[in-house]
């Protein structure tokens, strides 16, 4: 046995490894990452430890659950709000059209009440005063409108009202104190209740001496048809005065200070004011929604949204949910542990079957998650899978600089194996890596072996380019796994390895001194025919060894001279 991983205590060779495996700089920056700048160690420090942090499946499960149930929380919370703003913007928008039709009627019915005053000022200027043409004159300007009750002439003497379509009995009423004066002087007279019409309300408005009774209850019935049932609405002048043709509770201060405001909307959680200010006349009418009728129309929007927000929030939560279990696949938790001394390389003797020396070792990456080792088979394979490979090879070159080079120095005719994979072939940046591997450690190429799958070799063209610049180099390349692939001479032609490595699924079947094992035998007499050189894994049993030995195999590997283990664990030429 050449090499023991008891003759080193696990964890002190471990320690020491992992005190040294802590920089992802590539080749290249070995040298950088000698004691250096302390910011720059606190960044790194940082970073190792946000990524122990993530890697943590507890706290993996524990994010994933935190963002995806924020995710659907904000999207149903955002619903709801949209609900309410287009809820409370439906109702603006509603009780400003409203305010619309009343500013219309209002301006109606003060139309035919200036067409009234006018039709009596021209046509009856002539006329003798509540003489009969004169009557008969204000009857027919009554029928302008329904909502004009009467029409009469006041008396310049006592204020009192001189005669009218109302007839006799309505001679000598009193009109009361005016409630409002306008710019064109004309007086407005609210709730004007004659004796014998108890049951009317009129609203008087006097200019000159032409008084035109509007049927408030009519108007008000008008308004009540343009609004709603909860509703309040009216109109009132911009320039003062009392609100006219008004119906429903509301609060005129409020509604005036609106007006003031510039604004045509307010909403203050109770109330839903909107206002519509005319541009032809000093009209201004106005619409009061209740707060339970805003609240109807977000409850209405709220039927369609929050349903909305609810799928939109479950689809995106589920991409989420899908993305980041892709982000903490084993790929990015790989990506996480590569700059970490979780990642670091272990190393297997390769012996010389004749003299039994240790004249190399493989290197072979380890990743270590808390008290668990995880396969290389699996975890290569998945950074392969997620293109991420790249960024293995070159942790692997840098972790086998960091290790081996001292050791190297001092054997000269030692080597370390490196494995590349299929992509590291097809990218070609395994050429750059060597080189940079060679001049940062002052080795010569004879210290390094590459070890590539026959699969790698075969899918693309630039690999046999990126083999032979490496055997350029001076490097040797072995055909890795060799047999378990579409191995063919073509691929070998092309190629040109300098040896192939006999896989030790082929090795296994090495047993009672070789019965069985033809394909054994086919690879040996095929790398005869090219003059390759053989290296045998997995030599578990002295009788393989022998087997392989008789059969002119020259290198072996396998738990027979020594497992995996610590750089610090091999013995290099050594029996
Ligand atoms: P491989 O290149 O064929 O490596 C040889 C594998 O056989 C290693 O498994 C080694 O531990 C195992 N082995 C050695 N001797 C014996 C033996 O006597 N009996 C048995 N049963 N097994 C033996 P490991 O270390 O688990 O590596 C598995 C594979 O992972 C490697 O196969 C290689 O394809 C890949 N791998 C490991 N490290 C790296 C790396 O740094 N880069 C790349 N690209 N691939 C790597
Ligand atoms: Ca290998
Ligand atoms: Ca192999």
């Amino acid at each position: 046995m050449i090499m023991s991983q008891a003759r080193v205590p696990k964890s002190v060779l471990l320690s020491r490894l992992h005190a040294r495996h802590t920089s992802d700089a590539g080749v290249s920056g070995l040298a950088d990452s000698r004691p250096g700048h302390a910011a720059a160690r606190v960044v790194k420090l940082l970073y190792r430890r946000m990524a122990a942090l993530l890697a943590s499946r507890a706290m993996t499960m524990a994010f994933t659950i935190l963002a995806c149930t924020s995710v659907w929380m904000a999207c149903v919370l955002a619903a709801a709000k949209l609900a309410q703003l287009s809820g409370e913007e439906a109702s603006r928008a509603s009780a400003t059209a409203l305010s619309g039709d009343v500013l219309a009627s209002v301006e109606r019915i003060a139309g035919r009440v200036d067409e009234v005053f006018n039709d009596l000022a021209v046509m009856g200027a002539e006329l003798p005063r509540c003489g009969e043409a004169d009557l008969a004159l204000m009857h027919r300007s009554q029928t302008r409108s329904v909502y004009i009750g009467a029409v009469g002439r006041m008396s310049e003497v006592d204020g009192r009202l001189l005669c009218s379509t109302m007839g006799t009995a309505a001679r000598g009423l009193d009109l009361g104190m005016a409630d409002f004066v306008d710019r064109t002087g004309t007086t407005l007279h609210k709730h004007v209740r004659p004796p014998w019409l108890a049951s009317t309300d009129f609203i008087v408005m006097v200019r000159d001496d032409i008084a035109v009774f509007v049927l408030n209850d009519v108007t008000t019935s008008i308004l009540s048809k343009s609004t709603s049932i909860d509703a309040a609405s009216g109109a009132f002048s911009r320039h003062g005065g009392p609100m006219v043709f008004h119906r429903g509770d509301f609060d005129p201060e409020g509604i005036r200070a609106l007006l003031r405001s510039g604004a045509q909307t307010s909403f203050d959680g109770n109330v839903l004011v909107a206002i519509s200010p005319s541009t032809k006349s000093d009209h201004v009418a106005f619409v009061a929604f209740p707060a339970s009728r805003v609240e109807a129309a977000v409850r209405n929007e709220q039927r369609m949204l929050v349903p909305l927000g609810v799928v939109g929030g479950t689809v995106l939560a589920t991409c989420l949910f899908l993305l980041l279990q892709r982000m903490t696949t084993m790929a990015a938790a790989l990506c996480r542990a590569l700059p970490t001394e979780r990642i670091f390389m272990y190393y297997q003797p390769i012996v010389d079957l004749r003299t039994l020396r240790c004249i190399g070792a493989e290197a072979l990456m380890r990743w270590q998650q808390g008290d668990e080792f995880i396969p290389p088979d699996r975890f290569i394979v998945a950074a392969e899978r997620a293109g991420v490979i790249s960024r293995v090879t070159r942790r692997a070159v840098s972790l086998v600089a960091w290790d081996a080079s001292a050791l190297l120095r001092r054997y000269p005719d030692f080597h370390i194996s490196i494995n590349l994979s299929a992509q590291d072939l097809r990218v070609g940046h395994a050429v750059v890596l060597l080189q940079d591997l060679l001049k940062a450690t002052g080795l010569p190429p004879s210290s390094f072996w590459v070890e590539a799958t026959e699969t790698g070799m075969l899918e693309a063209s630039e690999a046999a380019k990126v083999i032979a610049q490496i055997r350029g180099m001076g490097i040797r390349v072995a055909v890795d796994d060799f047999g378990t692939g579409y191995s063919s001479l073509a691929m070998l032609d092309n190629i040109r390895p300098d040896m192939l490595k006999i896989d030790k699924q082929f090795v296994a079947t090495i047993v009672d001194g070789g019965a069985g094992c033809e394909v054994v035998m086919a690879i040996i007499a095929l790398s005869k025919s090219l003059g390759l050189d053989m290296v045998a894994e997995g030599v578990e049993t002295q009788a393989q060894a022998d087997f392989l030995l008789a059969n002119g195999v020259r290198y072996a590997q396998g738990w027979l001279f020594g497992k995996p283990g610590p750089i610090e664990a091999l013995k290099p030429m050594s029996l």
